[in-house]
């Protein structure tokens, strides 16, 4: 937890301690070696976490103070805030001379932002619209950035910043260091990382996962036997949706036609699929339409799934780390959450490694298999081939599901509108009602193909 096991300067060392600030913070231990290797993050924690000297004293640690070019970018949803990150940025930038942090924001006059640019800068900390106005007139300058920080990203893209964004980085070189902070974690954080950044690394604090009420329990079963533990497992704990992990594609595409021969609706999610299968699948699955996710930890990573009931980890993770991330994905907001952990006999003494107070060993003949026992969600899929582009939004579909379509409001789920797609949730007894009816009619004066995933 102490600043002198990073790689950093005594100079910048000393003045962190002289600002009192001795040891890291949860998010700054986690975050701050990676961003020191130059890798892409997403970092999740709560307001009032340290986010900010996280990026500042990566970003600050790597300025080239003679260069007086625009280094670093830190873009936030508001003023205030960029005048707050400012501040906080020179505080830590004083282990230095002469290092420059220009803020450039709306509501103030463009003249003397015009004017402070002109005279140079290390680090431009904005609003999204202003920066862009300046790069659009050509007065800001962005071919020397090195790293770009979305500060309360989740906010940005609350306040329909993204195309802004999107149009910030148009100016900025594509080889390039892109940190995206945030205290929530909504399904739109995965998809902007996507688009703008590289092999992203996601961390979140321990002080998250500590409030997770997660019970966990280790069995030891065989290869042989493994399938019929994993139904037993979902069996006697009834979850109402699970992620199960492999280590392996193959064994993710395998298990879940396993699974869906046993009458459990189980869908594989791993990097080998194509991206719109990948994004069929996770749709289903947070919209209630899939009950269990066999997934790799690349293709799961990031994947925010609120109230997700249990894990499993059918193959012991590589390392304690990779176990901790895949059971943190349930139990959130104080929601009980169950995960299990398979190991095997060539494993066994890895998995004592995992010996506690708290997590329970048990032997898997405990586990009863409970016959019949079937996972089916509550709600299909229903595909409409039009999105934002064909100006859908969800009270249309809801409009035209409900009035033409005659199915209550509360037949109808969650509903997701991409720009050329719409995915609706409809519940199992009305989805041929609705798409007969959809076929048939029309959204918005115009038809469009429909079909069932
Ligand atoms: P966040 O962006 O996560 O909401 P801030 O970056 O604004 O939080 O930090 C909250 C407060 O904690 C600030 O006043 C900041 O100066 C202080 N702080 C940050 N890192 C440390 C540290 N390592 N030790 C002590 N105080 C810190
Ligand atoms: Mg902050």
């Amino acid at each position: 937890m102490s600043f002198s096991s990073l790689d950093l300067s005594k100079e910048m060392l000393e003045n962190l301690d002289f600002i009192g600030y001795e040891s890291m913070t949860p998010i700054q231990a986690e975050a701050l070696p990676l961003i020191l290797q130059n890798k892409d993050l997403i970092a999740q924690a709560k307001t009032g976490s340290g986010k900010t000297a996280a990026f500042g004293i990566g970003l600050l640690s790597k300025l080239d103070v003679k260069k007086f070019r625009v280094q670093s970018l830190v873009l936030c949803p508001t003023r205030e805030l960029a005048d707050q990150v400012a501040k906080e940025l020179r505080t830590i930038a004083k282990f230095a001379h002469n290092i420059k942090v220009l803020t450039l924001t709306g509501g103030v006059a463009f003249g003397p932002q015009l004017g402070s640019l002109k005279h140079g800068a290390h680090i431009i900390v904005g609003t999204p619209g202003r920066v862009l106005k300046h790069l659009k007139k050509d007065i800001l300058n962005l071919e020397n950035l090195e790293t770009l920080v979305l500060d309360e990203a989740d906010r940005m893209l609350d306040m329909g910043f993204i195309e802004e964004i999107q149009e910030v980085l148009s100016f900025a070189p594509t080889k390039r260091q892109t940190l995206l902070f945030s205290a929530t974690y909504p399904d739109e954080i995965m998809k902007l990382s996507k688009s703008i950044q590289q092999d992203a690394v996601s961390v979140k604090t321990k002080d998250i996962e500590v409030l997770n009420k997660i019970t966990e329990r280790f069995y030891e079963v065989e290869d042989a036997t493994k399938v019929q533990a994993l139904i037993n497992v979902l069996s006697n704990f009834e979850p109402t949706n699970v992620i199960v992990f492999c280590n392996t594609k193959l064994e993710c595409d395998e298990l879940s036609k396993k699974l869906q021969d046993k009458k459990i609706d189980a869908l594989a999610l791993h990097g080998d699929m194509e991206q719109y299968d990948r994004n069929d699948v996770l749709v289903q699955f947070s919209n209630n339409s899939a009950s269990v996710l066999v997934a790799t930890d690349v293709a799961a990573r990031g994947l925010d799934i609120k109230e997700l009931s249990m894990v499993i980890n059918y193959d012991l993770p590589h390392s304690t780390e990779t176990y901790t991330h895949r059971i943190g994905r349930t139990g959130r907001a104080g929601a009980e959450g169950l995960a299990f952990t398979f190991y095997n006999e060539r494993n066994y003494e890895y998995a004592k490694e995992y010996e506690n107070d708290t997590r329970i060993f048990e032997d898997i003949s405990k586990l009863k298999t409970i016959e019949g026992y079937k996972m089916i969600p509550e709600f299909v899929t229903l595909v409409i081939e039009g999105g934002k582009k064909d100006k859908l939004r969800a009270g249309d579909i809801l409009g035209a599901l409900t009035g033409e379509a005659g199915l209550k409001g509360t037949a109808i789920g969650k509903i997701d509108i991409y720009d050329k797609q719409a995915y609706v949730a409809i519940q199992n007894a009305e989805i041929d009602k609705a798409e007969t009816r959809l076929k048939k009619g029309k959204i918005k004066n115009k038809k469009f193909s429909v079909w069932v995933l």
